[in-house]
């Protein structure tokens, strides 16, 4: 399975006007609220997001190991704003570039979001949040460029996991909600008072992860996104998550929910990658484990 075959520029200019009051359906009254038509390709795409990402349906890939420049460096005058969907983070001192892996090209981190509860499910489990790390293809000058070639834009997912252990990255996020938090404030971005390296919003292992082609999850709903989900998960409390709830999309209306439904898969293929030394490991230990029984096995005969 190669990603090259991403890297066929496909031009397909919308030429379609989106209207900004798109929304979430609001689950606190209905909880199978239907989820509302935005139009465009959001309803007639085939290669939309998020999806239901099955281990036994996946497909295994090896590819070389994805390479992280700068991730780790401390931001200092990071942006944030409510933008009425989500809490976006921007305005990154360094060009934070992605490549390797199954990619034919370099990536620039553009900006950062949440959802909360997850949009991609794994093995049909949903996890209470998901930070979408928006890359753009090197290649193309700005956001807008991108989202018009199916090799544009790579996300990284990451998915966060019910713990009791208050999350420090998030938890820095939080505390600058509250500047952000009013109707008032939507499109207002203010500096994010503490520095963040987004490396802290990553799990260790980086070399496992699901990848597929898919979409934007929000209008345009852009068939222009490398996914790349990776399977380790963070830890966050369900108090943390509730918090970024609170924040408002309209006058007194809080955001509870802002995940898209799940898609339809249109026998995409999704790729499960493994590290190799994490595989080899485990293939490792099975044939010590596999060894000790037939040495023990052995011994018992020799000892009866
Ligand atoms: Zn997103």
């Amino acid at each position: 399975m190669h990603f090259v075959t991403f890297s066929i520029l496909v031009c397909c200019s919308l030429g379609l006007s989106w209207a900004n009051d798109w929304g979430y359906p609001d689950l606190d009254d209905n909880t199978d609220a239907a989820f509302p038509d935005w139009g465009g390709l959001c309803d007639s795409g085939k290669r939309q997001s998020p999806i239901n990402l099955e281990a036994k349906w996946s497909l295994r890939g090896k590819f070389d190991e994805l390479k992280f420049h700068s991730y780790d460096t401390h931001q200092k005058n990071l942006e944030m704003v409510n933008n009425g969907h989500s809490i976006q983070i921007d305005d990154f001192d360094d060009v934070l570039m992605l490549n390797g892996g199954g990619l034919a090209h370099e990536y620039e981190v553009e900006q950062i979001h949440l959802h909360w509860w997850s949009e991609h499910t794994i093995n049909s489990v949903r996890y209470p949040l998901e930070v979408h790390i928006v890359h753009r293809n090197r290649l193309y000058p700005n956001m807008t460029m991108a989202t018009n070639f199916k090799d544009g834009i790579v996300v990284i997912g990451v998915l966060f996991h019910v713990s009791n252990t208050p999350n420090e990255a998030i938890a820095s996020i939080l505390k600058n909600l509250g500047d952000v938090k009013a109707y008032s404030r939507v499109n207002k971005p203010v500096t994010v008072a503490n520095s963040l390296a987004v490396s802290d919003l990553m799990p260790e292992s980086k070399g496992n992860y699901y990848t597929y082609a898919g979409s934007l999850t929000t209008p345009s709903c852009a068939e222009s996104v490398i996914w790349i989900v990776l399977t380790e998960t963070l830890p966050v409390t369900l108090d943390q998550v509730e918090e970024f709830k609170e924040i408002e999309y309209s006058n007194g209306k809080q955001l509870h929910n802002n995940y898209r439904n799940l898609q339809s898969m249109n026998n995409r293929a999704v790729v499960l990658v493994e590290a190799e030394e994490r595989t080899n490991a485990a293939a490792g230990r099975t044939a010590s484990i596999g060894l000790i029984l037939i040495l023990g096995l052995a011994a018992q005969k020799l000892f009866l």
